[in-house]
């Protein structure tokens, strides 16, 4: 999926060129934040919230799209900042560069491009009128969350959810970022993944760049997470990178281990009371630090990480700031007593694990690293 940004250019307003710049922000908790510029000084919103009309014909009632524009709205609207989407449907007219901001699917190649989806500012200096958003209908999509269906894990369609979660970013007024695992880099590669659901979100490096456009919402709520994504390397795309990503892993200490992928799952053979280090990316995505979150690692017969059922084998009490996403690795000694051969183990994590925060989104806080085996011959 490649997204680009095209000026819309009206007569009635004065629309410049937005210059997307990169800030640098050398203050310790910062990361690299990118929106679009003008004389320096970024292109906001004036208004709060802004509206954002449907298409009849592309979201109509009891479609799944429908659905699933309304849950990643709803999911966007959680974001610490003063910024949220008012989405209203059943627009009847939509076309890019009117006087509303729209979203449809479409299957226009001169809107289109080719790419998945496309969004189209209206801006003055200083300030966006309007942002219409089109998905490409000729994309095979899913609509849902469903692992199985996501090409990201072995199925065969692009996930309408996580490509809607940065449209909706670049609407916001952000641009593509390539310093740091978030979603305005590859955003389809930015997902909460347990249970065999894969789920869209905005992400704490989002979250900072909608903090600083649009202020800290006073009310925002907490929400830490965590996932099995992480930044991988800055690709170059147009006037700003992005960033791409690749899955977090078990990575040996002492003893070699054995990966392999299945359905882009990977796989590890690893040997009873191994030492590791295992990686997770943690996420801030709240309004405010959370200088002390326990967090727990499990181990799990399916890819279903709860403190339910699964085997707690070790933790740590994480500090987790807000600005910026933190993957890191733990050590960790797995027991001697798993079985050997072809049993199946998820090696998982919960942040939060007593359930002491009150959270805005409590399903974000479990997911595994990978499935693996014990290999039937024992450490030396
Ligand atoms: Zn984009």
């Amino acid at each position: 999926m490649r997204q680009e940004i095209r000026i819309v250019v009206r007569n009635v307003a004065i629309v410049l060129a937005i210059v997307a710049v990169g800030l640098l922000w050398s203050s310790p908790g910062y990361a690299f934040l990118h929106w679009w510029e003008c004389d320096g000084e970024p292109i906001t919103w004036d208004s709060n919230p802004d509206r954002l009309r449907a298409s009849d014909d592309s979201f109509p009632p009891g479609n799944a799209f429908r659905a699933a524009l309304g849950n990643v709205v709803d999911r966007f609207n959680r974001n610490p900042s003063n910024f949220n989407f008012d989405l209203r449907y059943d627009e009847r007219r939509v076309r890019v560069g009117g006087a509303q901001s729209e979203v449809w699917f479409t299957d226009d190649p001169d809107l289109h491009y080719g790419y998945a989806a496309m969004t189209y500012p209206v801006a003055t200096c200083r300030e966006l009128r309007t942002m219409d958003i089109v998905f490409n209908v000729n994309e095979v999509w899913t609509s849902g969350t469903d692992q199985a269906a996501n090409e990201k894990y072995g199925g065969s369609a692009m996930s309408f959810q996580t490509v809607a979660m940065h449209e909706l970013g670049h609407a916001m007024g952000l641009n593509h970022e390539g310093d740091e695992y978030n979603v305005m880099g590859r955003g389809r590669e930015h997902v909460h993944a347990n249970c065999s659901q894969a789920r869209a979100y905005l992400g704490e490096d989002a979250s900072d760049g909608a903090v600083h456009l649009y202020g800290a919402n006073p009310t925002a709520g907490e929400d830490v997470g965590v996932v099995h994504w992480k930044w991988l390397s800055r690709v170059e795309f147009g006037d700003a990178d992005f960033s791409d990503h690749t899955r977090t892993r078990i990575h040996p200490v002492s003893e070699p281990i054995i990966v392999w992928y299945e359905d882009d799952e990977p796989n590890y053979l690893l040997r009873n009371g191994q030492t590791i280090d295992v990686e997770f990316t943690f996420e801030n995505n709240g309004g405010s630090r959370q200088a002390y979150v326990a967090v727990g690692f499990y181990l799990s017969s399916n890819d279903c990480i709860t403190d339910w059922f699964d085997r707690r084998i070790g933790g740590f009490a994480a500090d987790l700031g807000r600005n910026q996403v933190w993957t890191t690795t733990r050590r960790i000694t797995l027991p001697d007593d798993l079985e050997a051969g072809g049993r199946q183990y998820y090696l998982g994590v919960i942040v939060d694990e007593t359930d002491a925060l009150d959270e805005f989104d409590e399903s974000n806080n479990a997911t595994y690293v990978a499935r693996f085996y014990i290999n039937p011959v024992p450490l030396e």
